[in-house]
């Protein structure tokens, strides 16, 4: 009897699931991935807009005039290739969703993001690593990737999903009910919050993707894409004294390897865009 009445209940509650799962998806641009999305644009770039305005208040931004002119000038370049980018991959729809933005904080920290929607932040603490232009396209073009390859979505999508899929088991044992799988959902919608985020490290797919795609872009903007592995390498070198960009993004020999797997198609498409 029990048993009967356990999957009379589950049984719509994970048709509802499988339904979400199926119809939520999106494509990321040129490497065709289907990935999760049940969070809207809108609301999750709203947040991250807030949360880089108050960082950017905070700051203190950098009072260096050359270097604050570089990272505005190489974040221009690499947003005008993420366009066309998404051009080329047929989501030209999703361009007026990037409301781009790049500043230089002041700070020894050795990191750079860039959040959904297009707010991108460097620290003055990353500069000793990229080098000049070609270095700062190297990362701006990785952080961008992460952007436009929707990773934050996915990973908050990710983070619902199985919080519903625990809510709609609980509402299926009869724990809890249906007003437990309210509030777990949308309790999950409001820790997105501090999930947009910034400082979460990736997976290790997201960051093999954006170092892809990233080199991408720089080499449609125009730059050594090339540049890629020497400013990784540099960060290698430095081990546990970089603090948070190595913390989040391992620069190990797979990175480095699958960098200069890429590297010919980038070289063609700088070739493409001279
Ligand atoms: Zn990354």
């Amino acid at each position: 009897m029990n048993r009967f009445r356990l999957s009379k209940k589950l049984v719509p509650a994970l048709i509802v699931l499988l339904g979400l799962a199926l119809a939520a998806c999106a494509t990321v641009p040129g490497t065709g991935r289907s990935q999760l999305s049940l969070v809207g644009d809108s609301d999750l770039n709203a947040m991250a807009a807030t949360q880089y305005s108050q960082m950017i208040q905070e700051g203190p931004l950098s009072s260096n005039q050359k270097d604050t002119a570089m990272i505005k000038r190489v974040g221009a370049n690499i947003s005008r290739a993420a366009n066309e980018y998404l051009r080329e991959y047929g989501m030209a729809a999703d361009i007026p969703n990037y409301r781009w933005e790049f500043n230089l904080i002041q700070s020894n920290e050795v990191n750079a993001f860039c959040m959904p929607g297009g707010k991108v932040a460097f620290y003055t603490g990353i500069l000793p690593y990229t080098k000049g232009d070609d270095g700062v396209a190297a990362i701006m073009g990785h952080e961008v990737a992460h952007a436009i390859a929707h990773h934050s979505r996915e990973r908050a999508s990710q983070q619902m999903m199985a919080q519903m899929g625990g809510s709609l088991l609980s509402v299926g044992l009869g724990v809890g009910g249906a007003s437990a799988l309210t509030s777990d959902v949308a309790m999950a919608a409001y820790g997105l919050g501090s999930e947009v985020g910034i400082m979460l490290p990736f997976s290790r797919s997201h960051e093999s993707e954006a170092d892809r795609i990233g080199l991408m872009l720089m080499a449609m903007a125009g730059y050594d894409p090339s540049a890629a592995i020497g400013f990784w390498e540099r960060m290698s070198a430095e081990g546990g004294n970089t603090g948070s960009l190595l913390s989040t993004h391992p620069s190990d020999q797979t990175r480095i390897a699958d960098i200069k797997r890429y590297l010919p198609e980038a070289e063609a498409r700088r070739g493409a865009a001279k």
